[in-house]
């Protein structure tokens, strides 16, 4: 069996406050907190797991929240845009939505065939609601407020913005498989045929924009997923003869994963399929308790009276 690159796997991202963080992606979004635990680099801070019922490869997307973060600004060499497939004819239902939460949002518009409706989260990340041109099928969490017909079902791209997209087309097609889908300009749409989403990488070449500055409000690095370490470890070796740094396995507790910097900047990581979220706390409970690594966990109280309140 070839291996192969199964489309996102996460992608994180940097906010300022928690809370806000938290009301905004489960209440407005109405995704699901998934997983409540600390940056396992910096443990005074938490790390915020938002997805589907199970977090599905694919639908997962994290946060390091810093209380007094200064805000950072997108550009280039940085993952951008956020796209999250959601039904055909749930933008009416959603610009209602963003209009009562006064969320920052701009019109409906079209790239490469399809609808998306643009907006910001509360630390100015830039997102995208889009209507999949095959449709999505995955099943979407549901909450009072968003319900099945117009959930989000996960993403259905991400955009990355570059100075040169060329030598990080080549990762894409040589190393993970994509392929180039569709051109429009300086708008690159790679896809993999591997998964039926979070198959699309979109990359645009603005070769005078200004470098992204990291902070809230920005993306961190996005996760290409994998079966499992066996696999993990074979892209290893190729992302290595391609002459590029690359990290050993860590253990991030709920996945495997490598990182390397692309060409263009962007931060990549390959993150595996196993152990899963359901490993220290049940599906039915994901996200309720405040979970920590082995190695923080004699440290409890102090971790837990340092962290921000989140109610
Ligand atoms: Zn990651």
């Amino acid at each position: 069996m070839e291996d192969r690159i199964l489309g996102l796997h996460h992608i994180t991202a940097i906010a300022g406050s928690a809370k806000k963080n938290i009301d905004f992606y489960t209440k407005v979004l109405g995704l699901r907190l998934l997983k409540k635990t600390v940056n396992f680099d910096d443990p005074g801070t938490y790390h915020l797991y938002y997805g589907d019922e199970a977090g599905s490869p694919g639908t997962i997307l994290t946060f390091f929240p810093y209380e007094s973060a200064r805000r950072g600004r997108a550009g280039t060499g940085m993952p951008t845009h956020i796209g999250y497939a959601v039904p055909e004819g749930s933008f009416d239902f959603w610009i209602k939505r963003f209009e009562e939460h006064n969320v920052d949002f701009g019109r409906p518009s079209e790239k490469f065939g399809e609808q998306y409706l643009p907006f910001r989260d509360p630390d100015g990340l830039l997102l995208e609601l889009v209507i999949p041109k095959n449709g999505d099928n995955r099943k979407p969490w549901e909450t009072d407020a968003v319900k099945a017909e117009v959930a989000t079902r996960g993403f259905h791209n991400v955009t990355l913005t570059l100075r040169e997209a060329k030598k990080t087309a080549e990762i894409l097609t040589d190393i993970f498989g994509y392929k180039l889908q569709d051109q429009t300009g300086s708008q690159f749409r790679y896809s993999t045929d591997a998964v039926d989403s979070a198959a699309i990488i979109d990359l645009v070449e603005m070769p005078h924009a200004n470098r992204g500055e990291g902070g809230a409000g920005t993306n961190h690095h996005i996760a290409f997923r994998v079966k499992d370490e066996e696999v993990l470890m074979r892209f290893r070796e190729k992302v290595v003869s391609k002459g590029l740094n690359i990290t050993e396995k860590i253990d991030r507790n709920y996945f495997y994963s490598l990182y390397f910097r692309e060409p263009g900047g962007v931060l990549f990581e390959i993150a595996t399929d196993n152990p899963g979220f359901a490993t220290d706390e049940t599906v039915a409970e994901l996200g309720t308790h405040l979970l920590l690594p082995p190695q923080y966990e004699p440290q409890r109280a102090q971790i837990e009276a340092v962290l921000p309140k989140l109610d």
